[in-house]
């Protein structure tokens, strides 16, 4: 599966709005827009495959054509939060806001989005039920698998097509002084390499890579080049299915041999963990 996460500025100004001061950060941020998602979709559509792009709410209230253009060239587009800010940091309420100010948004643009991922990947234990709540399908949250599975909320079923740091851009390429979110600038054959290994060996275990990339980092030339030679590497060995987020989750759910888990919350003894 190819997702990108469309977090252009968003992501930064949830570390703090005075960043909107900082016209060279925001560049950084606007690369993703502006230049990596046409050359992506450039490359999707040159190598015949189709992608999830998760857009922030933010993102389709600043770039609405482009966000219009991803489904018109046959992509899906799910569900990424309004703001950005990471659900652990928020109260229930203003998490269910921010979902429904994003669900507003790409209304706005008339997506009715199937799936949602977390800002940061950081769910609560309340944020399968919301997403439930808002009509998702699935979501891409959680770890603790690398095959789809049927997560109960307790409101309904989602399934969760889980991620994986180890198939995330950020590893790899995420490099900024303010905010620091890494100081990584690794050659994209590297990259390439880690996911590519991966790939092939999960083959043996019928389960399913969710490449996790970001237009502002894979937008750059030499690493669009990488996603286009994984997508090939899969095409050659000829026992990969490349799938959107909602046909993986279709198969999740008539697959009668998928798992099924609840959403259990871990309830910790402070006598046993005193620390906070
Ligand atoms: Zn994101």
């Amino acid at each position: 599966m190819l997702t990108f996460d469309i977090d252009a500025e968003s992501c930064m100004l949830a570390e703090g709005r005075r960043y909107a001061q900082q016209p060279g950060l925001m560049s950084h941020q606007a690369f993703g827009p502006k230049v990596g998602v046409p050359r992506i979709l450039r490359v999707l559509r040159a190598e015949d495959v189709r992608a999830t792009f998760f857009v922030p709410g933010l993102t389709a209230e600043r770039y609405p054509d482009l966000i219009r253009r991803i489904i018109d060239e046959g992509h899906e587009v799910g569900h990424h939060s309004h703001s950005h800010r990471a659900p652990l940091e928020l109260s229930e309420g203003e998490e269910r806001l921010d979902f429904e100010r994003g669900m507003e948004a790409l209304d706005r643009l008339g997506i009715r989005p199937r799936g949602h991922r977390s800002a940061l990947w950081a769910a609560t234990w309340e944020t399968a039920a919301i997403a439930v709540e808002f009509g998702m399908d699935y979501e891409s949250n959680m770890m603790d698998n690398d095959r789809p599975y049927v997560l109960e909320t307790g409101g309904g079923t989602i399934v969760e097509v889980p991620p994986h740091w180890s198939w995330d851009d950020f590893p790899q390429y995420a490099y900024l002084w303010d905010p620091d979110v890494g100081k990584n600038v690794v050659a994209p054959s590297q990259a390439l390499k880690v996911w590519a290994e991966e790939l092939d060996a999960m083959r043996e275990w019928g389960a399913a890579l969710v490449l996790n990339a970001h237009p502002f980092l894979s937008g750059r030339a030499s690493r669009v080049r990488a996603i286009r030679d994984l997508i090939r590497l899969a095409r050659d060995w000829g026992d990969v299915a490349v799938l959107s987020a909602s046909e993986l989750a279709d198969r999740a759910r008539t697959d009668p041999a998928i798992e099924r888990r609840n959403n259990d919350p871990i309830h910790v003894d402070p006598n046993v963990y005193p620390h906070e």
